[in-house]
């Protein structure tokens, strides 16, 4: 396929990856007047995917300064508290906060993005950058030309493999079982007292959270909503890897497909829930359609540009997901990126600005979300892993930590 022509007058980004910090990235960049065009490998349009998403006041800035704005955001709680096995009360902390959907996230940040420049079915496989410019090759034979090209493409990213290929996720040696029950299936106890909550449940080297979001389509009608439901569990690299065999006997790299995760792990997760739940989270657990595992991976990198290739979002950093910040992260990177495309008439003046600036950020909160994982007991190096452990095993210091507003403020992030 010819190379898309470059006699532009204007800047142009490639942008790859059509999640969140592409969709951040392409709305930012338009705005201080660049012609860009998001590629996303997959061909069906990103609906469905994830569930639960913590809001922070740096997302909503993000949200609002982007233009996908904030409306019908998501479900409000009144505060977080803490349950035992029998289902008693141990702590709370009154904490309003939105909880969104990523489903939710993805619709207004794809609104905001003129469909004529977003591209369905186009994998990256490499890129060439010669004379200030970089040239894309896609899955197909598609080739682009940019003068930046920005990697949005996720934790797995292709873009970080081919610049920096010996930056690599590193598994945290625990894992998440989860689902979205749907409000009109579960139990009156649990709708009277869990479901309009953020709650804890918190056995040994176990976190259970759970919260309210909106149904599909965004139904933010009470009936119509869904419960998010997160249960951290401990394996180590090698039971990992055997739960990554799936139905059909295959062995899957990293994660195993929702419909195909084995059924003799499923009824173990059935008949451990049994065991430890208290009876409102058995239901969820019980009501769940599809319950699917997530292992947790995190990595820094040294660097997020790569002469002209910025890195953004989970592919630049990767934090665990004890915080609900990697969507914040993403829409700060991807504000930061065209703040300082704006501020230098050099693009690789700008692009050394925002490494400055945000590769630093990404290491405080990769570094942060260890700190909260330390409350499973896994992998305690250090002195100051073995405190934190400690202080983590108080239900009060979980809920004053896990998925807070402001805790960049800790580190003098404004
Ligand atoms: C269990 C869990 C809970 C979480 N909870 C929260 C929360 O409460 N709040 C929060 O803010 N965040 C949360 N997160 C994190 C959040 O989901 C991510 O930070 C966010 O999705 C990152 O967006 P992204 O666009 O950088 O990457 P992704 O969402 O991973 O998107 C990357 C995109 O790139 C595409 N892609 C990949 N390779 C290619 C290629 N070669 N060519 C073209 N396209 C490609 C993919 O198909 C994908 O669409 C959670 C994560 C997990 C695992």
């Amino acid at each position: 396929m010819p190379v898309s022509s470059p006699k532009r007058a204007k800047k142009r980004a490639v942008i790859i990856g059509g999640s969140m910090s592409g969709l951040f990235s392409a709305a930012f960049l338009r705005q201080i007047g660049w012609d860009v065009d998001v590629y996303e490998k997959s061909s069906v349009p990103l609906v469905g995917r994830g569930a639960g998403i913590t809001t922070h006041p740096e997302l909503m800035d993000a949200l609002e300064a982007s233009g996908a704005g904030t409306k019908d955001l998501g479900v409000e709680v009144p505060k977080r508290f803490s349950i035992d096995r029998n289902g008693n009360i141990t702590d709370e902390r009154a904490l309003r906060q939105i909880l969104t959907s990523w489903d939710r996230l993805q619709q207004l940040l794809q609104q905001n993005v003129d469909p004529a420049h977003y591209h369905l079915g186009w994998g990256f496989e490499r890129l060439e950058q010669n004379g200030g410019k970089v040239r894309v090759h896609f899955n197909g034979g598609r080739v682009e030309e940019a003068d930046i090209l920005v990697g949005g493409d996720g934790v797995r990213s292709s873009v970080r493999a081919a610049v920096a290929p010996e930056i690599q996720p590193r598994y945290a040696g625990y894992y998440i079982w989860r689902g979205a029950p749907e409000e009109k299936d579960l139990s009156p106890k649990t709708l009277k007292e869990i479901f309009p909550y953020f709650v804890f449940y918190l056995p040994p080297r176990q976190e259970v959270i759970t919260y309210p979001i909106a149904g599909f389509n965004n139904d933010l009608r009470p009936g119509h909503r869904r419960y998010n439901f997160i249960w951290y569990r401990v394996a180590d690299a090698a039971q990992l890897r055997e739960m990554n065999v799936d139905e059909n006997g295959k062995q899957h790299e990293f994660s195993v497909p929702p419909p195909l995760i084995r059924r003799d792990l499923k009824k173990k997760m059935y008949a451990d829930a049994r065991d430890i739940m208290p009876d409102v989270m058995l239901d969820c657990v019980m009501t769940m359609k599809q319950p699917f595992i997530t292992p947790i991976y995190d990595f820094t990198a040294p660097r997020i540009t790569f002469g002209r290739v910025a890195m953004v979002g989970d592919a630049a950093a990767n934090a665990r997901p004890h915080m609900g910040f990697g969507v914040a992260k993403a829409g700060g990177d991807a504000q930061a990126l065209a703040r300082a495309l704006a501020n230098h008439d050099d693009i690789d003046t700008a692009l050394a600005a925002y490494n400055a600036e945000r590769q630093p950020i990404g290491n405080i909160i990769v570094n942060h979300s260890r700190k909260l994982g330390t409350h499973m007991g896994v992998n305690l190096k250090t002195e100051e892993d073995r405190k934190m452990h400690q202080l983590m095993q108080s239900d009060g210091a979980v809920m004053d930590w896990i998925a807070v507003p402001n805790f960049l403020r800790a580190y003098g992030v404004p």
